[in-house]
């Protein structure tokens, strides 16, 4: 397995200040000591509740948000280099690698201009001069997304919201990036509309061995998607593990409570899924020790003092915990 993205101790905290001179009184601990490695070609699912930081951490792997620690190591033809030190030349040559897609597509393409010049600015910008060359491409990203290439000379409104997040990952690939960071991708479309989807980006990632970052907050959809799967809880990553062991044997209590809330499919969303016990703690004022300490059932008196270490569990399969329940078993 080639790592396309090697992400050692990544920071992503942002100052909180007060009064009129600025001073810094707290952080909030976004990201918070995060290493991990992606594989080219996989799918990596990230879940966890709303303010886990999963959204900064798909930003701050292409620099939308700044590192404020750490690194973020590329892979450029074997050789890996750390993103967060390019300057903005670097910068904008490494966005043509990897483009992200977002949850609100409506949002994503501009109300006022035809998909056409959606579509031709970015090829513009990334020195496509010739105007058939750039017509050429929007024809392929088009036809991939099952969309007609007359299309392009309506309006972001005269599509359905399927239609539009299909047009929005089209406008990705445009530039032929290697990786695709998809933030909560579908969770604005009908159930309906969703599996075709997420079956049209697996198909997609087929044909061009794309790897996929896929943050979710839907543990069902993220399974569905997955190869690998990262759970992070306030900033950090708790569990880490292959799609299928996660869901069948999930080590973390954090993560046991999160798939015991998956519900029976329920395709008229009567039911109002309830998470977990407890509210989030603020990731300004974290908890002391493990994080997830004040909503553990399984809490220990060295839970409440030390912060586990993230260590594998299992060498064949590579599945890491971070909690003081496995510390018996040392990382060989
Ligand atoms: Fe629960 Fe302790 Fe494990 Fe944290 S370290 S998840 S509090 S058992
Ligand atoms: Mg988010």
């Amino acid at each position: 397995k080639e790592v396309i993205f090697k992400v050692e101790n990544l920071r992503t905290w942002f100052p909180i200040t007060k009064g009129a001179f600025k001073k810094v009184v707290g952080h909030v601990k976004a990201v918070d000591d995060v290493s991990l490695e992606i594989y080219r070609g996989e799918t990596l699912g990230i879940v966890g509740e709303s303010g886990c930081g999963k959204s900064t951490l798909g930003k701050t792997l292409m620099m939308l948000e700044k590192a404020t620690g750490g690194k973020v190591l590329f892979n450029y033809d074997g050789e890996f280099r750390d993103i967060t030190q390019f300057n903005s030349k670097e910068m904008f040559d490494f966005r043509k690698k990897v483009q992200m897609v977002f949850q609100d597509p409506y949002s994503a393409l501009n109300p006022q201009k035809k998909i056409y010049t959606s579509f031709e600015d970015p090829l513009k910008v990334h020195g496509i001069h010739s105007e058939a060359e750039r017509e050429a491409i929007m024809q392929k990203v088009l036809k991939m997304v099952n969309i007609q290439p007359d299309y392009l000379m309506r309006y972001p409104h005269e599509f359905s919201g399927g239609q539009r997040q299909r047009l929005c990952i089209a406008r990705a690939l445009e530039v032929m990036p290697e990786v695709l960071i998809c933030d909560e991708p579908v969770s604005a479309l009908d159930v309906s509309i969703q599996a075709q989807v997420l079956n049209l980006m697996k198909e997609i990632q087929a044909e061009l061995n794309l790897t996929y970052l896929f943050i979710a907050h839907d543990l069902s959809v993220v399974q569905y998607m997955s190869d690998r799967i990262v759970v992070m809880y306030l900033g950090k990553i708790v569990e880490v593990a292959d799609s299928r062991a996660l869901y069948d044997e999930p080590l973390h209590p954090y993560t046991k409570a999160l798939l015991s809330a998956i519900p029976v499919p329920d395709i008229h969303k009567t039911k109002k899924r309830q998470v977990l016990e407890g509210e989030v703690p603020s990731p300004i004022h974290k908890p002391s020790g493990c994080a997830f300490h004040n909503r553990c059932p399984n809490c220990m008196e060295i839970c409440k003092q030390q912060d586990p270490a993230l260590l594998v569990q299992n060498q064949s399969n590579g599945h890491m915990v971070a909690c003081h329940l496995y510390t018996q078993t040392k990382q060989g």
